[in-house]
Formats: C-alpha cells, sequence, structure tokens
C-alpha cells in the first residue's frame, strides 16, 4: 500500500518535471520567435540607412541635376539655382553626417572612404557651379556632358555602397538566423535529454520499489507460512503428533461456552492407560513411547465427525471432547475407543486381567447451564475415571450429570 502511494507521489513528481520542461522549452521557444523578430526589424530597419543613402541619391538627382537643367532652360534664376545648391549642399551633409553616425563594421571603411572622397569632389563641382551662377557666366558655359557623367558616377557610387550594405546584413541575417535554428536545435535536444535522464532515473525508481515490493511480499508469505508452522507446532504433542494439552485449553473452553450458548450437550471423555507403568517397566520406556503412539493413533482414527477432538493431556492421559453429540451417542464412542484399543492386541504382561494393553475412560455428557463451570466437567470426568479405575479397569464409567 505504501509503495503504491509513493508509485503515485513519483509518478506525479515526473508529470511535474515533464509539465516544466515543456513549460520552459514553450517559453525559450516564444522567447527566441520574440528576438529574432527584434532582430529582423533593427537589420532591415535600423542597422541599415538606406534612408539617408538614397535621400543623397535623390538630392544629387533633384536638388543639383534637375536644377542645373531647369536653370540651363531659363526655367529658374540664378539665384535659384545658388539657393537650390546651396540647401542640397547642406542636405547631403547633413545626410551623411547621419548615415556615419550608425555603426560601421572595419571592412566596410574603405568603401565608405572611397564614398566620401568622390562626395567631396562633386561638393567642389558644384561650389564651382554656384559661384559660376553668382558671377551670371552664361548658361552655355556649363557642359551638360561633364553634369550628366559626374552626377551619374556619384550616383554609381552610392548606389553601390547602398548595395554592399544591404548584402553585408543580408548575410549577416542569414547567419543569424541559422544561429536562431541551432539555439532551437540546442533547446530541443537540452530538453529531451533531461526528459530522458529524468524519465531513466524514475524508471530505476520504479524497478527498485517494484523489486522491493516483491521481496516483501514473498518474505510477508514466508514470515506466514512459519508463523502457522509455528502455531501448529505450538499445538501439537511432539511424541503423538496429536494436539497437546495447551490446545485443549483453547478448545476446550471455546467449545463449552458454544454450547451453552447454544444449549447443545457437550462430551468430555478422559483416557487413561492401565498399569502404564508397569508397560514401561516390563518392554522399557521407549517401548512405552511406541504404545502412547499407538494408542493415540487409535484414538484419533476412531473419531470420524469434524466436531470430534482428541488431545494428549500429559503422560499417559488423553482427552476426548465430543461436540454436536448426544448422550447415547457418548456412550457408544467411548465403548468404541475402548474396545478398538484392546482389539489393538498390544501384549501387556502387567495386566494380570487380559494380558493386553488398554485403557479405562471416565465420559461425562451434559448440556451446560449457566450454573455450570467448566471445571466441574473435567472434575466429573476425573471421578468417573477414578471410578472405572477403581471398578478393575478397561471399562467405560459415564454420567449425563455433574
Ligand atoms: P493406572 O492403571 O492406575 O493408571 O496405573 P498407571 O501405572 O498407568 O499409572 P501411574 O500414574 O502410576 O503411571 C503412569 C506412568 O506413565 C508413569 C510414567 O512412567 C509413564 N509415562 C508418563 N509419560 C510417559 C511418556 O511420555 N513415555 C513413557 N514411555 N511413559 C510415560
Ligand atoms: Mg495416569
Ligand atoms: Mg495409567
Amino acid at each position: 500500500m505504501e509503495s503504491l502511494q509513493l508509485k503515485t507521489k513519483l509518478l506525479y513528481l515526473l508529470l511535474s518535471v515533464a509539465l516544466g520542461l515543456v513549460v520552459v522549452g514553450f517559453i525559450g521557444y516564444i522567447n527566441l520567435l520574440t528576438m529574432k523578430k527584434n532582430v529582423d526589424t533593427l537589420y532591415f530597419g535600423s542597422l541599415i540607412p538606406l534612408s539617408e543613402l538614397n535621400s543623397i541619391n535623390s538630392a544629387y538627382h533633384h536638388d543639383f541635376e534637375a536644377s542645373i537643367y531647369r536653370w540651363k532652360e531659363g526655367l529658374i534664376s540664378d539665384d535659384d539655382l545658388a539657393q537650390n545648391i546651396t540647401l542640397g549642399l547642406e542636405h547631403v551633409d547633413q545626410m551623411w553626417a547621419s548615415y556615419l553616425s550608425h555603426h560601421k563594421r572595419p571592412e566596410e571603411l574603405p568603401y565608405i572612404h572611397y564614398t566620401e572622397e568622390q562626395m567631396e569632389i562633386m561638393k567642389r563641382y558644384f561650389e564651382e557651379i554656384r559661384s559660376l551662377v553668382f558671377n551670371h557666366t552664361s548658361r552655355s558655359a556649363i557642359s551638360v556632358v561633364t553634369l550628366s557623367d559626374n552626377t551619374s558616377s556619384i550616383h554609381n557610387t552610392v548606389s553601390g555602397l547602398i548595395a554592399y550594405e544591404t548584402a553585408t546584413a543580408t548575410y549577416e541575417h542569414s547567419v543569424l538566423l541559422s544561429h536562431h535554428q541551432n539555439s532551437l536545435i540546442q533547446l530541443a535536444v537540452m530538453l529531451g535529454v533531461i526528459l530522458l535522464g529524468v524519465m531513466t532515473f524514475a524508471w530505476r525508481i520504479f524497478m527498485q520499489i517494484e523489486q522491493q515490493q516483491q521481496q516483501l511480499l514473498q518474505s510477508t508469505q514466508a514470515l506466514k507460512h512459519l508463523n502457522i508452522k509455528l502455531e501448529q507446532a505450538s499445538y501439537t504433542d511432539t511424541l503423538t503428533g496429536i494436539f497437546n494439552r495447551r490446545y485443549f485449553n483453547l478448545v476446550y473452553e471455546r467449545e463449552f461456552k458454544r454450547a451453552l450458548r447454544a444449549s447443545k450437550s457437550i462430551t468430555f471423555i478422559m483416557v487413561d492407560i492401565d498399569f502404564f507403568k508397569q508397560y514401561n517397566d516390563t518392554y522399557g520406556h521407549l517401548q512405552g513411547d511406541v504404545a502412547l503412539q499407538n494408542v493415540a493413533r487409535v484414538l484419533k482414527t476412531s473419531l470420524l465427525r469434524p466436531g470430534d477432538f482428541v488431545f494428549r493431556l500429559g503422560g499417559e492421559e488423553f482427552g476426548v471432547i465430543l461436540t454436536e453429540a448426544d448422550c447415547i451417542h457418548t456412550r457408544k464412542m467411548a465403548e468404541r475407543l475402548r474396545f478398538n484399543i484392546e482389539s489393538l492386541n498390544m501384549e501387556h504382561k502387567g495386566n494380570k486381567k487380559t494380558g493386553l494393553l488398554t485403557i479405562s475412560l471416565g465420559a461425562v455428557c451434559v448440556i451446560p447451564t449457566e450454573l455450570m463451570n467448566n471445571e466441574s466437567l473435567l472434575h466429573t470426568a476425573d471421578t468417573n475415571l477414578y471410578a472405572a479405575k477403581e471398578h478393575g479397569r478397561n471399562r467405560v464409567v459415564f454420567s449425563s450429570t455433574l
């Protein structure tokens, strides 16, 4: 029972651990997913300053190239162009400064420096145009070809930087993704290993409990067996193998009370071997023991009903209890016992009358009442036995009153 409770407790523990691991795994998984999302946003939102570079490109195109074309066509005045160039240069400087403020990897720096140099050249070029415009130079003095070459050259340079930034970010992002994937696998493997470990550990404990339970069961069984044997031994007479005096005391008290409750008759017969001292003297103590065994065996086999008991009360004295027997039957039974012993035809030279081993019996059969005590039944049987001895032995003296 206790081991069962222990098993249930262990099972709960195991389930809790497993559940805990699953929850930890789930939380870990969610965290990794959130982390990935954040990193995605970071990479393509803030880490790559594409907007600044695109804005620079657009400034070269709109503020400078487009403005100069419009000026050449007379669509805007000299002052307007000069102002556009000034604003454009300021805007480019701002955007570039903002671009540089972002994190830069060392391998990017040469490309950034190169772009910066190109932008410096462009700055000087546009500053030169601005000073020409200030001096109201002829609109045809500025070469369209040079302008187109310069703007497309700086456009290509900045676009190259944009492509480089994007490629690097995409590569780093893929590396991060594979790290994320690895982390997920590591998490799953780690949880799996822990779960397996816990299961193995629990399984071993389960097996140990099972084993101990089996051993306990076997020990209990063996102990029960031993107890039964011990009990039997304590109720058995070692010489004759029939019940002993100790068991007689138990059975007698029990059956007396039962008869009293049920108002049924109870019989007690006291049996004593005649001239047994002489038997021992004649044939020896060992032969005397054999005789006792024979008498016990015959007495036992003569009693047929389940409610009939025979005991060795001590020495060469035996006691017989008959339950469920009326008094006529008692007398017959006592007579049968006497006859069966005589019929054994065991030689007993000391018994002058018959020359055989015989017994005397004092029998009593009553329906017990509250006034009687169980001692008086035994006493009457003893008195009857004494009378049987007095009247020549090898006989039954019976009474149905106390
Ligand atoms: P009675 O006819 O009056 O009963 O005479 P008895 O000789 O049978 O009676 P007594 O009480 O004088 O003697 C009983 C004898 O039983 C004495 C003892 O040596 C013998 N005896 C008692 N127990 C044992 C035993 O276990 N083995 C053997 N061999 N003899 C026993
Ligand atoms: Mg005796
Ligand atoms: Mg005797």
